[in-house]
């Protein structure tokens, strides 16, 4: 596909107290192509709502890259060059509630974007434009007059999506957008979403934490552990062919539809919590938990490698250099 996202080596670090540096995204690298819809996964606390809100540039990156369309939005920028990221990137929020002004009615809410960026002539022309972008989400024009608490919560998440949608995007980043819903609402709200990709030919970054979320909506899955990425591959790869442990973990705590094959599966438990990223472990940050770990692990950070085609992969498992230890251990059974 042809790239309208790259993600080049990106930081994202925060100073914690005087001394102390949280380093919540730290180095990853991506592509996010035009029109798929990019799953990136993995569990609370490891960077990948702060990967999203670097990309957004909500925050300046520390280090790296966003390449927007083969530019960085992240370089310093005039105004004028900012307004047309802004209008062309945008976000979907996991509260739908806590991310709309309660103050401001469903119409104020939707046409702020329609305002700042001059995308109306005149007043009947904004209202029409708000009652379009309601009935797009499967909302009405009664509702415009109305405030956020007088909604449900997948009601209020139809109101970020025609918020988002305003200004004509062709980027959007959901995160978690399904997470703080009843899970009766959770696919009423995938299904408004992939149809608005269909019709509008947008571009997703799906952001969830875990795995059986964004199996049937991804084209591409990125997973993340602790500031890093663990592995990029295409859904069917992910799903099928999972090469990095801590993903293969991952999956095996899906359970499976059919109850024959759930008993007599082999789970990985992953052991213990996710490691402080203020002190994260060194050599690969998964070692703590991981069930192949070798010597190498605890001390050199594993490259990030194109080891098949479209799938990428952080793990010395992978690396003819250093997987000795584990091809022994495998042979010995
Ligand atoms: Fe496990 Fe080592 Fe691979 Fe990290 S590099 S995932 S510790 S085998
Ligand atoms: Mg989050």
């Amino acid at each position: 596909g042809e790239k309208l996202l790259e993600i080049k080596d990106l930081k994202k670090h925060f100073k914690v107290g005087r001394k102390q540096i949280l380093k919540a995204v730290d180095g990853i690298s991506f592509d996010i192509y035009r029109g798929e819809t990019f799953g990136l996964v993995g569990e609370s606390g490891c960077g990948k709502s702060t990967a999203g809100r670097t990309i957004l540039r909500l925050y300046d990156a520390t280090e790296g890259e966003v390449n927007f369309e083969g530019v960085n939005v992240h370089d310093k920028k005039s105004k004028k060059d900012l307004k047309i990221f802004n209008r062309k990137m945008q976000m979907i929020f996991q509260d739908p509630y806590a991310s709309l002004n309660p103050r401001m009615t469903v119409m104020e809410i939707i046409a702020e974007g329609l305002d700042i960026h001059d995308l109306v002539k005149n007043k009947t022309e904004r209202k029409e434009r708000v009652h379009e972008l309601l009935k797009t989400v499967g909302l009405n024009k009664e509702h415009a007059d109305r405030y956020p608490h007088e909604f449900s919560g997948g009601q209020r998440q139809r109101i970020g999506v025609a918020r988002a949608l305003a200004v004509d995007p062709d980027f959007i980043i959901a995160d978690e957008p399904i997470s703080a819903l009843d899970v009766s609402i959770q696919a009423q709200v995938v299904n408004l979403l992939q149809k608005l990709q269909r019709e509008r030919g947008l571009t997703y970054l799906f952001i969830a934490h875990d795995l059986s979320m964004v199996k049937h909506i991804s084209d591409r899955v990125g997973v993340m552990y602790l500031g890093n990425m663990a592995e990029v591959a295409s859904s069917d790869d992910i799903y099928e062919e999972p090469l990095h442990p801590y993903t293969q973990a991952l999956l095996s705590a899906i359970p499976l539809p059919d109850p024959e094959i759930e008993r007599s599966r082999e789970r990985i438990v992953i052991e213990g919590d996710v490691p402080s990223p203020i002190a994260p472990p060194s050599g690969c940050r998964f070692r703590t938990r991981c069930p192949h770990a070798m010597d190498v692990c605890a001390k050199v950070v594993p490259e990030w490698q194109e080891y098949k085609k479209d799938h990428w992969v952080a793990c010395h498992l992978y690396n003819d250099k250093y997987n000795d230890e584990y091809k022994k251990r495998e042979n010995q059974g």
